[in-house]
């Protein structure tokens, strides 16, 4: 776990979903997977040579743009398929519910933080997926708010959904710390609004994190 700028103080944590409030590598496999391969059949090729474009088409991002990385959103909007179409394919092919199930140590931990702290998940999947899938881990109730890909119609790293969130909380976004899995995604845009971050390796990070 790596601490970011906190504040001396802070009133809210805006949670990244995936990778961050679960740990299940088959599943955010799946969600990938199941992306190309839809993306795959709408232009009649196979998995892999979709598989091989997405990934040099993001290499080339990368190399072009400091290191950072590319969401999958945002890639799939250079292979033609628009922030709306992404939301309805994952609102199809997602059912966290089969993959997931209620984490009582994540809801001790989230009962913990939450008792002087809003708390918001921002997520690049659409809220109906979060929703479901904060239900799945038994924490829906948690939250005072989710900000998802059909929120500000953006794909983090941007920041209208780190801001949306803060304003859902009711804090000034120099009273927020965002934490998740991914420094690109969910650290770097935060710290330049004048967040806190803490980048974790999981759930299990989670579980420690202390106010
Ligand atoms: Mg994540």
């Amino acid at each position: 776990m790596q601490r970011y700028n906190i504040p001396e103080s802070w009133r809210a944590f805006l949670f990244d979903m995936d990778g961050t409030l679960y740990t299940n590598p088959v599943y955010m496999q799946f969600q990938i997977r199941s992306i190309i391969e839809r993306l795959a059949r709408l232009q009649g090729c196979s998995f892999e040579a979709m598989q091989g474009a997405i990934a040099a088409y993001q290499e080339t991002w990368a190399q072009t743009h400091r290191g950072q990385r590319l969401s999958l959103g945002n890639t799939l909007v250079h292979f033609g398929v628009s922030i709306e179409e992404s939301i309805r394919w994952r609102e199809e092919l997602y059912e966290p519910g089969v993959y997931l199930k209620a984490d009582p140590k994540l809801w001790e931990t989230l009962k913990r933080l939450g008792a002087a702290h809003a708390l918001a998940v921002v997520t690049n999947n659409p809220v109906l997926v979060a929703r479901k899938t904060l239900a799945a881990l038994g924490v829906k109730d948690l939250f005072q708010g989710i900000v998802g890909l059909d929120t500000c119609l953006v794909s983090k790293p941007h920041a209208a959904p780190f801001l949306k969130a803060a304003a859902l909380c009711g804090v000034s976004p120099l009273a927020c710390v965002s934490v998740g899995d991914r420094y690109d995604m969910d650290i770097a845009l935060p710290l330049s609004l004048g967040m806190g971050g803490i980048l974790v390796d999981g759930v299990e990070d989670v579980y420690h994190l202390v106010i």
